[in-house]
């Protein structure tokens, strides 16, 4: 067997539309020969390993709106989808009502990779070991996306289907991912376990969130998305329903993190096997609820 020790990007042409019209029907007419990128921390690796062989790459990095970082204290965060991570890390309005966004993107490899990579191509990789997902599902993200047939708006947690797969349709663009006014009082954190701390994807990767809710017989509602457990960033929901009508102890969170291990189907692979997951699940939800806990109270 021959190694290739320096494989090459596969040739490929690149279209640069001027609008996100063109850009949408580009892409629709060519479905299985074009793609959109953004960053291309994605796309460029998984051509050059030779899992991608688009005849065009199309680039929506400039298209109307997808540069804008706005923030509005009525309506939240719009997030465009060229804005890159360290962007987001260093937006003043991020750091003040969306710190868990920036936490996020602060686990994903190193500054120079931030620099290319962005959030909306984090969520479109569909990747179930996505840093950045479960900060946007708990935040609960909608996402912006321009298809043939005009704009539309679609929430996150509808918007995985499998590993890599989507309900985006050929056409489709995402411009942006946008927020609301997070609640009053949350507090977030999110913890990863990677095989090294510089630029590893996650073996596991937990996002807690919770908030003063007296909507819930505990009088707090606390949010959980899980990474690398399942074919999808999963939503233990059974957890997240324990802790909204059992007190908040050290116990009923231990309880919810057993729940979280729980609702997990996670796989061997290079990474880590399917009952090491399970049980860092349990640990690090733990975790997490603590942390979570003790800047709710
Ligand atoms: C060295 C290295 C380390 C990494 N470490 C991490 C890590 O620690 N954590 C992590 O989560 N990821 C990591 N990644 C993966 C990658 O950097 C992230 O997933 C990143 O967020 C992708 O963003 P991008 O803008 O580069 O996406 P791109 O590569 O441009 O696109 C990603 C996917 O989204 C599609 N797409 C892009 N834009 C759009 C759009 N507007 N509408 C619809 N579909 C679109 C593309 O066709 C492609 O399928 C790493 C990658 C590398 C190379």
């Amino acid at each position: 067997m021959t190694i290739n020790t320096h494989p090459t990007l596969p040739e490929f042409e690149y279209i640069l539309p001027q609008t996100l019209v063109e850009a949408s029907e580009f892409l629709s007419r060519y479905p299985a020969e074009a793609r959109p990128f953004l960053g291309g921390t994605d796309v460029f690796v998984r051509m050059r390993d030779g899992f991608l062989t688009p005849k065009f790459l199309v680039d929506v990095k400039n298209l109307n709106g997808t540069n804008d970082l706005r923030f509005d204290p009525q309506s939240g965060l719009t997030l465009g989808a060229a804005v890159n991570m360290n962007r987001v890390i260093s937006s003043p309005e991020v750091q003040a009502h969306y710190p868990l966004l920036a936490e996020a993107c602060r686990s994903v490899a190193s500054y120079p990779l931030r620099t290319r990579a962005t959030i909306v191509g984090n969520i479109c990789n569909a990747s179930p070991a996505g840093d950045t997902i479960g900060a946007c599902l708990a935040l609960d993200g909608v996402l912006n996306i321009h298809g043939v047939n005009g704009p539309r708006q679609e929430p996150l947690g509808s918007f995985f289907l499998g590993p890599g797969k989507t309900t985006l349709k050929p056409g489709d663009i995402v411009t942006a991912i946008r927020f609301p006014i997070p609640p009053k009082g949350c507090a977030g954190t999110y913890l990863k376990l990677g095989r090294n701390q510089l630029s590893d994807l996650a073996i596991v990767g937990v996002t807690a969130l919770g908030q003063p809710d007296s909507s819930c017989r505990s009088g707090y509602r606390f949010r959980l998305a899980l990474a690398s457990v399942a074919p999808v960033p999963l939503i233990p929901a059974e957890a997240e329903t324990y802790l909204a009508n059992h007190s908040i102890t050290p116990e009923s969170l231990h309880e919810a993190a057993r729940l979280s291990a729980e609702a997990c189907s996670p796989i061997d692979d290079v990474r880590g096997s399917a009952r090491y997951r399970k049980q860092m699940v349990r640990n690090l939800s733990a975790k997490a609820l603590t942390a979570v806990w003790k800047n709710l109270s």
